[in-house]
């Protein structure tokens, strides 16, 4: 029997250890629905192990050790599996609850319906992990004496610094919001993932040493020659560009916004870091139109249900999806927010917006037919096919721009060469320091899973530049 506490409340251990068909809570306020561990377990006993695991070597973006995972499982061996969530990912409470497990659909079960439900696995795992206290600090004696700053603290910026600081090195991190966590806690719904969560790995992460400092913009109240001398590393992880835009008439006015800046408001005001709605930004009566059908889009078809919205749109360019097909798209287990009362529209495209006055009142749009064209899919409007919409709020979610586009490294004084490494803008820039970037700043927005490998990957490289300098 583990040091347990509570575990009836977590749902974990072998039935013989719980009351059995007991009531299962789980431990944060609106989050995924805990199974029993012994259905658990089950599953788990149904994983293959595959001679080659596609789950672990490729779908994986942090390479999840999924058969052995099973494996530990099967055999009850909850703190093994814990530990072994650990080798590979900093964080495996928040993926368990918001990856889109690509690993799942490639799991060769998926095929007859029996695939393992490896997100919800590593969700519990995790949980049992820290319900019974196993996720501790860790405690680094021995020091380097060498000092990194990590710009950015979303979640790539995060396992750099909690892998940097238990390699012994001195970890301040530089974040220029008024709180840490990047897109975990102020982009990704408070429904998916509840803050409470991030906060007890941010403890872990400060009593192992991590300085946090929020509330400063790299490149604008301090500059790299400034970094560059306080530091022997730095590891820039400011994935977010800005988001696109929809270049259409009418998009000057009021009431068409962002839907990353309508989820951001909404978490604001949950965690009391905003005292009210903007009312621009409230979907409370309002018939809303969310132009975009992926991930984001989904986000803020969910907020504005829960907000109260009168009617929500959903429209997409793209054709709709085959159910069987199962894309990067971020369903997630958590609580969608009622989201099936809203119309969705596949192939059709906005041309325009029109207003009473300054407000958009109008969304005027046409269907669209989709063809292989010489050069890849293209798309023609379908004759006969104009259509408006009466609305109160526009938002958009047609995706994000790279940040290397976003202006964030110019400002710095950096750019990205043609190999997408950072370097430092002009010669007189240079210091004696390492400069390092995340994969994701490079490359642009993706999945928390990827961001966290991208954090570890750098560490590992700063590490051994660091012992490279003696
Ligand atoms: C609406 C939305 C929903 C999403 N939902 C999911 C999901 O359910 N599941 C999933 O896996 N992924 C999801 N994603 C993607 C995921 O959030 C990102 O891939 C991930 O957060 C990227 O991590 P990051 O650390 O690279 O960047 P970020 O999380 O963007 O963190 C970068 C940090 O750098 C800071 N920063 C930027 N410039 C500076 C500067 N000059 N000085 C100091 N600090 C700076 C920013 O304030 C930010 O805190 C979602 C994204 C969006 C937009
Ligand atoms: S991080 Fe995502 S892809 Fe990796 S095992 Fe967990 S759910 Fe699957």
């Amino acid at each position: 029997m583990s040091p347990g506490k509570r575990l009836s409340e977590y749902g974990c251990g072998r039935a013989n250890q719980l009351p059995s068909g007991g009531h299962i809570e789980n431990p944060f306020e609106m989050d995924i629905p805990l199974i029993s561990s012994d259905t658990l377990i089950d599953h788990a006993a149904h994983c293959l192990d595959c001679d080659v695991p596609i789950c672990h070597a490729v779908a994986c973006p942090l390479h999840n050790r999924v058969p052995d995972l099973c494996e530990s499982l099967r055999h009850g061996r909850w703190r093994e599996a814990c530990d072994l969530l650990h080798t590979t990912n900093n964080f495996p409470e928040i993926t368990g609850r918001v990856c889109p497990a690509p690993c799942e659909a490639s799991c060769r079960r998926d095929g007859d319906g029996s695939g393992i439900p490896i997100r919800q696995i590593e969700y519990q795992v995790a949980e049992y992990g820290f319900a019974n206290d196993w996720i501790r600090p860790a405690r680094i004696e021995v020091k380097s004496g060498k000092r990194v700053v990590v710009i950015g603290s979303g979640p790539a910026g995060l396992a750099a610094a909690q892998q940097l600081v238990r390699s012994g090195h001195e970890v301040i991190v530089f974040e220029k919001d008024d709180h840490v966590g990047g897109l975990l806690r102020y982009t990704i719904p408070y429904f998916k993932l509840g803050r409470t969560v991030l906060d007890r790995r941010l403890d872990q992460l400060r009593e192992e040493g991590v300085t946090f400092i929020t509330g400063i913009v790299a490149g604008e109240d301090i500059s790299y020659r400034y970094l560059s001398r306080m530091c022997d590393a730095i590891c820039v992880a400011i994935e977010t560009g800005p988001p696109k835009d929809l270049p259409v008439p009418g998009r000057d006015l009021e009431n068409v916004i962002f839907g990353t800046e309508y989820l951001r408001q909404a978490n604001m005001i949950r965690s009391g870091e905003r005292g009210g709605f903007d009312r621009a930004f409230c979907g409370r009566d309002k018939i809303i139109a969310v132009i975009g059908g992926g991930s984001v889009g989904q986000d803020c078809v969910a907020l504005s249900r829960r907000e109260g919205a009168r009617r929500t749109y959903q429209l997409e360019i793209q054709p709709k999806p085959s159910d069987a097909l199962r894309s990067e798209a971020f369903q997630t287990g958590a609580d969608g927010g009622g989201q099936d009362d809203c119309i969705r529209r596949w192939c059709v495209q906005t041309k325009r917006l029109s207003g009473s006055g300054t407000r958009v009142s109008e969304l005027h749009g046409v269907e669209v037919q989709w063809y292989n064209g010489q050069n890849g899919p293209a798309m023609r409007e379908r004759a006969s096919t104009e259509f408006s919409l009466n609305v109160d709020l526009v938002v958009l979610a047609i995706g994000i721009e790279p940040s290397s586009q976003s202006g964030l490294i110019e400002k710095l004084g950096l750019r990205l060469d043609p190999e997408g490494d950072l370097a430092p803008a002009s010669p007189d820039g240079t210091g004696r320091v390492g400069l390092f970037a995340t994969r994701n700043t490079a490359t642009g927005a993706s999945i928390v899973g990827r961001a966290i490998a991208s954090g570890r990957t750098v560490a590992a490289e700063i590490d051994q530049y660091l012992a490279a300098q003696g």
